[in-house]
């Protein structure tokens, strides 16, 4: 569902579309090593004519040193340089920005794709982890009207390797202690940058691969400590459950009814906030992960303490203590009619559901100084540009 238009009442009357996000050329982004499992690493370098188990040390490079450019591996000879390249390593993303905040324990970067396209990460330091919420397409075509990226409309997605580059640069910024606090390793990660990850199913399903395999094969990340976030494409939702990663699965509720979810989420339209939620929970009855109902704290939209009394009882009917809300208030965008919950309304919402046995823990809003919510950073610096031309 791409659109150039913000949704109709989602924006000020003088609010023009607020971007042009438009690629220069689409197409499909260069084949790289992290496309490819370990076999058909192997056969692009024998179709290139190099020794097949090169693929081994090139992998390794990759998912243990987080080094892409062939020119820095010292045991490449020198005459294989450029093949190697070409085939199985070109440089998929340069960096535009990056921003830090939270004194240094959040950095936000900026990324120009192969074509133009512009996708974005933040990467965040706790004391007990670190977490990097990376995007899955260039822009959405889910048209959420209180989200940056939905703003934007679909570019086109990402590939397999374009996704993982996101987490070798960040895996090699956490190991070269460019956060605040020293030298770390990446330990989370969770689908909640731009782009709806189930509608690019099949890169982001080979990009769990890489990141749970262990090297050679990909990064040898904890499955538990993915997290795919979605809008609630109820099909994949099975399928991704059928797949039996144990990732955790996240679900941007934001409304328990029908009649607000219908404004908010455009796609609930196909699929219905009691078969997302029936969705939910067969996820977690497969995967054994506790599902995370996202919930945006919208002021006067979706705060209402009886929302938050009928979000408990669409929970607890379908069992007890299977899934865990995170209401977050809502970080508004440029534009926007709407605003972040009163401080009383969040406290009444969240007590509302532990009062009915919910989980439930506020989400922080790391980097929002920087513009971290969802698709924010990218939509800054394309208004920039306009300005300036
Ligand atoms: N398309 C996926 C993942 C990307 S967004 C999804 O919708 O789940 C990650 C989360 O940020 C989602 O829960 C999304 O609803 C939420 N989000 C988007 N814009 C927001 C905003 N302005 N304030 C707070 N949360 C927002």
């Amino acid at each position: 569902m791409p659109t150039d238009q913000p949704p109709e009442g989602a924006t000020s009357p003088d609010a023009r579309p607020i971007l042009s996000f438009t690629a220069k050329r689409r197409g499909k982004a260069p084949s790289h090593l992290a496309d490819l499992d370990l076999t058909d690493r192997k056969r692009v370098l024998a179709d290139a004519g190099l020794p097949a188990f090169r693929a081994d040390q090139l992998s390794r490079h990759y998912f243990n040193h987080f080094e892409a450019d062939p020119e820095r591996m010292t045991d490449v000879p020198r005459t294989m340089v450029e093949a190697v390249q070409s085939s199985l390593m070109p440089t998929l993303v340069k960096p535009v920005r990056s921003l830090t905040a939270d004194d240094g324990k959040t950095i936000k970067h900026l990324w120009e794709l192969y074509d133009g396209a512009r996708v974005e990460f933040v990467l965040m330091r706790y004391p007990s982890r670190t977490t990097l919420c990376i995007s899955s397409q260039a822009g959405c075509g889910m048209a959420c009207p209180f989200c940056a990226t939905g703003q934007m409309g679909l570019t086109r997605n990402l590939s397999t390797a374009e996704i993982i580059e996101q987490v070798r640069l960040a895996a090699k910024a956490c190991r070269d202690g460019d956060l605040a606090g020293g030298p770390t390793r990446l330990s989370n990660i969770v689908f909640m940058g731009m782009g709806e990850p189930l509608a690019n199913y099949r890169a982001i399903t080979q990009a769990l691969h890489r990141m749970i395999d262990e090297p050679p094969h990909g990064f040898g990340l904890s499955a538990r400590n993915i997290t795919v976030s979605t809008v609630g494409l109820v099909p994949a939702i099975d399928k991704l459950a059928a797949l039996g990663l144990p990732v955790t699965l996240a679900v941007s509720l934001h409304a328990p009814d029908d009649e607000l979810r219908d404004e908010l989420i455009p796609i609930n339209s196909r699929w219905k906030t009691g078969e997302l939620l029936d969705a939910a929970r067969r996820y977690f009855v497969a995967s054994g992960r506790r599902v995370s109902i996202e919930y945006a704290l919208i002021k006067d939209m979706n705060d209402h303490p009886w929302r938050a009394q009928l979000l408990a009882d669409e929970l607890n009917k379908r069992g007890k203590g299977w899934a865990h809300v995170n209401p977050i208030p809502l970080n508004p965008t440029p534009g926007s009619i709407w605003t972040a919950s009163t401080a009383e309304a969040q406290r009444e919402f969240v007590e509302t559901l532990l009062n009915n046995g919910i989980n439930t823990t506020i989400r922080d809003t790391r980097g929002s100084d920087i513009d971290g919510a969802c698709g924010q950073l990218a939509t800054t610096v394309a208004t920039e540009e306009r300005i300036d031309t």
